[in-house]
């Protein structure tokens, strides 16, 4: 579990400013969402936290540590995408473990770590399969496990549920909040369905132009909205 914090973050590409004066607590442990309109600066944002974008200005706090100067792989954070890439020739277990062969982690508990994690999100059935024989729902499990296994202290989600069908997108929906439940673990979720983000997430962070516009409960969203912008984007059906 962790607490992160953004403070003054900018982010400029070039000469355009994407993210301005950005100040954030996600609270240890919750289920936090990101939501805003395409292009609002979201994916930008936690790229930040994750370290695979460096801001222009101002810091980011993971628990006691100031991480401005942490490199991606020792932040503790694990992000799953959308457009996630396995890797086609290995099985489901050489892709779930894979990043744990790179740390050096010994066989034996490699193998009790996937054994675990491919329990909790239903592919023990499958660890010996090639990634092109499943299904989408089971390829994107694959893509959660494989950051699980690592047991990160952050979980950031940037839309991963958005290359599939409706009805799976409402079991994996579900099944990412009992896995929320279940772990303890922060998550940090984007999307930028307003409906999606009101049912899954206990904090909602609206963004809008690299900014945010409102950071509350659902419930504070929706009676007491602190803009026009929030009120409609809220109010409006996906
Ligand atoms: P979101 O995830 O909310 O859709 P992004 O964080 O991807 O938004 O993008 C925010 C803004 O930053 C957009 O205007 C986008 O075009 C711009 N942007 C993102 N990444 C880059 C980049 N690598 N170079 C230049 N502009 C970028
Ligand atoms: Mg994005």
């Amino acid at each position: 579990m962790a607490r992160i914090l953004l403070k003054g973050i900018c982010k400029e590409f070039k000469d355009e400013t994407v993210i301005q004066d950005l100040n954030l607590e996600i609270k240890d442990g919750s289920f936090t969402v990101l939501v805003g309109p395409s292009g609002c600066g979201k994916s930008t944002t936690l790229r930040m936290v994750a370290g695979l974008e460096k801001q222009s200005g101002g810091e980011i706090w993971i628990d006691d540590t100031c991480v401005n100067e942490t490199p991606p792989g020792l932040r503790d954070v694990a992000m799953v995408f959308q457009n996630y890439a396995l890797y086609p020739t290995m099985t489901v277990r050489g892709n779930i473990e894979f990043g744990l062969k790179n740390r050096g982690v010994p066989r034996s508990e490699r193998e009790k770590l996937v054994k675990d994690i491919s329990e909790i999100v239903g592919l023990a059935p499958f660890l010996d399969k090639k990634p092109q024989s499943l299904s989408g729902g089971q390829r994107q499990r694959v893509a959660l496990a494989r950051a699980m296994v690592k047991k990160p202290k952050v979980f950031i989600l940037d839309e991963p549920l958005s290359n599939l069908d409706a009805k799976l997108r409402n079991q994996m929906r579900t099944e990412l909040i009992q896995l929320h439940k279940r772990l303890g673990t922060t998550f940090v979720y984007v999307t930028h369905d307003q409906v999606e983000a009101m049912s899954m997430g206990d904090e909602i962070v609206v963004m809008n132009k690299g900014a945010i516009q409102q950071a509350d409960s659902p419930m504070t969203l929706y009676q007491d909205p602190a803009n026009l912008f929030t009120a409609q984007f809220i109010g409006t059906p996906a």
